[in-house]
């Protein structure tokens, strides 16, 4: 998936004398999922702050190096910003410490989160409509406040500490909902290795399943499209789209016994039975 750059935030930021670069593509996904296993599940958002709490906390907050994240699944933290098209680049910013106010961007729909990932702050269009800005600490989130371990920095591949009982529990709690299946393809039952959409199932992982070719995150983005190319892909009789990768001894009947019957929570339920 092609990002596209914001000339009007990258004129803001060098205005506020930061440096700043567009962080390419690959490190986009695995910022956003390591942003997603930290603070994805709202459910254990217990001490945020909202609106105009937010802001305030948030100006008060310092960190010479920072990333512009704009969310890459339906969810932007608790709200729903289900886009269609390209997104936003993400930025890294490095300045005196002092943290822009981003509230002009909104409509952006992203997570500001400085290097050690112990606090976010996550704008989107619906900021002051329905809810939002918000700004967390990691040690507001449910769990983290007794335990500490070490994580791998997502930005510099870093071993920090953060308060990540949390994290271990909720990967647990993944694991265990689903066996097995989390990294079976939903449209065709292929074992592509890893979860299509995220250990959370919320955040695409934007590669493509070789054998029915859907790009997870595009085709799937909707409850429709899954049935579509499920469809589609059925009706060819189960071609692979990278013939290429076609497994020894591969059979079409026993793959469609691993179907998963549960899509990705990411995903827009646009039509009725999912
Ligand atoms: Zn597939």
């Amino acid at each position: 998936m092609a990002t596209v750059t914001d000339e009007r935030l990258e004129q803001f930021l060098t205005q506020c004398g930061m440096a700043w670069s567009v962080i390419p593509w690959e490190r986009h996904v695995s910022v956003s999922n390591e942003w997603e296993t930290l603070y994805g599940n709202v459910h254990h958002w217990l001490r945020q702050k909202q609106g105009a709490k937010a802001q305030f906390e948030y100006a008060h907050q310092s960190a010479e190096t920072f990333m512009i994240v704009p969310f890459l699944g339906n969810d932007g933290g608790p709200q729903s910003i289900t886009k269609h098209g390209p997104r936003t680049a993400a930025y890294e910013c490095h300045g005196d410490g002092t943290l822009p106010d981003l509230s002009a961007f909104a409509n952006t729909d992203f997570f500001i989160v400085p290097t050690d990932l112990n606090l976010t702050m996550v704008h989107t269009h619906e900021d002051y409509g329905w809810g939002g800005p918000y700004f967390i600490y990691i040690q507001g989130l449910a769990g983290t406040a007794d335990e500490e371990a070490s994580v791998v920095d997502c930005f510099h591949g870093r071993t920090s500490t953060v308060y990540s009982g949390y994290r271990r529990g909720v990967l647990r709690e993944r694991t265990e909902r689903q066996p097995g299946m989390l990294t079976r393809c939903h449209i065709c039952g292929l074992d592509v290795g890893e979860a299509p959409w995220g250990e959370s199932g919320r955040y695409p992982t934007w590669s493509i399943c070789p054998c029915c070719g859907c790009e997870f995150g595009y085709e799937d983005c909707r409850a429709s499209g899954v049935v579509f190319q499920r469809r589609r892909w059925m009706e060819s009789g189960g071609q692979w789209w990278k013939p290429s990768e076609k497994l020894a001894g591969w059979d079409f009947e026993e793959q469609v016994k691993h179907i998963p019957t549960d899509i990705p929570p990411g995903i827009d339920r646009d039509v009725d039975g999912f």
